[in-house]
């Protein structure tokens, strides 16, 4: 794991400042003075941060193919939950990271650590989020327009922001938004006189669901992945 990553992670440093606390020669590793912030430091390591000895992180980071007819919560009376679908000394501590609806299907990731789940949540850094939609009419160009300009939905009273819009077939588009807001895309599609039929999540960021993962199986992420957030 990179160092500054590593720093943002296990102190109250951010990203930035990691790098400058770095840069400034306030970081040892095993002994040595390191000032690069793409250092790789791993688990063993004796890391310090002005002199004080720093643990090794035990966050857990998981992508999940999630299948239809699981909600997205911790625990429900009446459906299966996605926490589920792990096994349970994983399951105890993890947070979902922004929600799909039952009937959704695709990319769901969890996480024990909060900051990063704030990283990819938060309206300020505007993590692309990408739809495969099957529509119940054919979509028009008009639509399509009206999706990527921004459209109002019903109780809101600012238009959605920009997206991006592209048709796979007659009744098949896929999607790319910023925001999350309750049932956006079911929303937006009601909003340009269509109705969603199928709706599955393949991307966040620049994370793609792995086509060998079947629904309801999940892996962890590689420490690359997770600095993507
Ligand atoms: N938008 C929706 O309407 N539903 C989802 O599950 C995700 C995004």
């Amino acid at each position: 794991m990179r160092l500054d990553f590593y720093l943002s992670h296990v102190t109250s440093l951010a990203r930035k400042a990691s790098k400058i606390a770095a840069s400034k020669g306030r970081v040892t590793v095993n002994g040595v003075v390191v000032k690069k912030a793409n250092y790789t430091v791993q688990e063993g390591d004796q890391i310090r941060l002005d002199e004080i000895l720093l643990e090794w992180p035990s966050e857990g980071y998981y992508v999940l193919h999630k299948p239809v007819g699981y909600v997205c919560a911790t625990e429900d009376p009446d459906h299966p939950t996605v926490i589920d679908l792990l096994p349970s000394h994983l399951g105890q501590d993890l947070k979902i990271v922004g929600r799909l609806d039952k009937d959704t299907t695709g990319l769901l990731l969890l996480t024990t650590d909060g900051q990063w789940l704030h990283r990819i949540t938060s309206p300020r850094n505007a993590c692309n989020k990408r739809y495969r939609i099957m529509l119940a009419d054919p979509i028009t160009d008009d639509a399509l327009k009206q999706l990527e300009e921004g459209v109002m939905l019903h109780g809101e009273p600012q238009p959605t922001l920009p997206a991006v819009a592209e048709r796979i077939s007659e009744c098949e588009i896929y999607l790319t938004i910023q925001e999350g807001k309750y049932h956006q895309v079911k929303r937006m599609m009601a909003a340009v006189g269509n109705k969603v039929e199928e709706l599955h999540r393949d991307q966040i960021g620049p994370l793609c669901l792995d086509e060998d993962i079947e629904p309801g199986q999940f892996r962890a992420l590689t420490d690359d992945e997770v600095a993507y957030f």
